[in-house]
């Protein structure tokens, strides 16, 4: 199984500047390959990458970073197209500065019969190609990786250095019993809603760095384009949201570990994450990212821990259905209504917990009829 390891980088003023170019680089790569395949109209690269020695030739500033990491370039690239022909994805855009900041290298044995990617845990030291040895934080408790890096992506974001590292682990599951069973819920106000009535809320931070977002993003439309002024904006725009990355993906840990460490099988409704991260709208990408990622997330736990993540229709009614009496008020469709009586059986209903409660037996439906699955 492959694991995601992220570390905070801190690279000297040269390292930096060499991260800086070797992104630059794989940008250039990415954007040259690309408009060659619009030139020529093709729509494959593969072959390309036994000219990128020659390539070096005529921009020698390419040889000064990591050649994997242009190898790698190139394919992303052809991997973007791949998607695009199987039509999981648009056509590959050229990448621009504000969104290509960040280039991957592989793992490799050198010369000297030593990894390329290391990892000392006791001095804090990265080890990467070309760029040697780089102080890094995060991982207090380990001493090492039980399995084979397999390569490290290095990115700058908000003036920052990180790596994600990707480590191939060897995991011994536990074996998968069927003892509980949550459906959940997710909403605006509360972030999750359980059918065990367990509420956690959007997390208070989150709404502050919001509201400084909107702010910044209203002060950087009046700024005259390429001033000094706009720049200093921009950076602090991109503070403010790597911060709530940062506080989304802390709470999102804790609330998905809670839920897989409780129970063995989660139900949740089958959210569009491709079209939640496409839409344009802002305000709503805001909203919607965080139930993307609570999905990913629980995905990829249930894999390590051996339990089941059931997804159900996404436009099954689970706010409408009565779940004591099953009765559907269809008349039920504004979202400001937060309790209702059922007009069958009287039951008085939260709306969010009487839909996880409708979430949860539709997912334990499906587990009956299909266990295996
Ligand atoms: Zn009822």
């Amino acid at each position: 199984m492959v694991r995601g390891y992220q570390l905070k980088l801190y690279p000297s003023p040269a390292q930096a500047e060499l991260i800086n170019k070797t992104i630059g680089c794989s940008r250039f790569i990415y954007n040259y390959y690309l408009n060659d395949i619009i030139k020529n109209k093709t729509d494959t690269c593969l072959s390309k990458v036994k000219e990128i020695p020659n390539l070096c030739l005529s921009f020698p500033w390419l040889k000064e970073v990591d050649g994997g990491s242009l190898r790698i370039s190139l394919f992303n690239l052809e991997n973007n197209l791949k998607r695009w022909k199987k039509g999981i994805a648009g056509f590959p855009k050229i990448k621009t500065k504000d969104f290509g900041n960040s280039y991957t290298t592989n793992n490799f044995m050198t010369y000297k019969g030593k990894e390329a990617i290391r990892i000392d845990f006791k001095n804090k030291i990265l080890t990467l190609p070309k760029l040697g040895d780089v102080p890094f934080r995060g991982y207090h408790k380990k001493t090492s990786f039980s399995g084979k890096i397999k390569s490290a992506v290095i990115k700058k974001e908000a003036g920052k250095y990180y790596a994600s590292l990707l480590v191939e682990e060897e995991i011994s599951l536990p074996e998968f019993q069927a003892r509980t069973i949550v459906g959940i819920d997710l909403g605006i106000k509360d972030l999750i809603v359980t059918s065990y009535n367990e509420k956690i809320e959007n997390s208070l931070d989150c709404l502050k760095v919001k509201k400084r977002i909107k702010g910044l993003q209203k002060a950087l439309a009046r700024c005259q384009p390429g001033s000094k002024n706009r720049y200093k904006i921009k950076l602090k725009l991109q503070r403010a949201y790597m911060k709530l990355k940062n506080i989304r993906k802390h709470q999102i840990h804790a609330i998905t570990n809670k839920i897989i460490a409780e129970n063995d099988i989660i139900v949740m409704e089958d959210l569009d994450v491709k079209g939640m991260y496409q839409t344009h709208s802002f305000a709503k990408r805001l909203t919607n990212i965080p139930f993307a990622e609570i999905k990913q997330v629980l995905e990829y736990k249930c894999k390590w821990k051996n339990k089941k993540l059931i997804t159900i229709d996404r436009y099954y009614p689970s706010s409408q259905i009565c779940s004591t009496c099953g009765y559907q008020n269809k008349k039920l469709k504004d979202l400001s209504i937060r309790n209702w009586e059922c007009p069958h059986c009287k039951t008085v209903h939260d709306r969010d917990f009487n839909a996880s409660v409708n979430i949860m037996f539709e997912g334990l439906k499906k587990y009956i009829l299909n266990p295996q699955k």
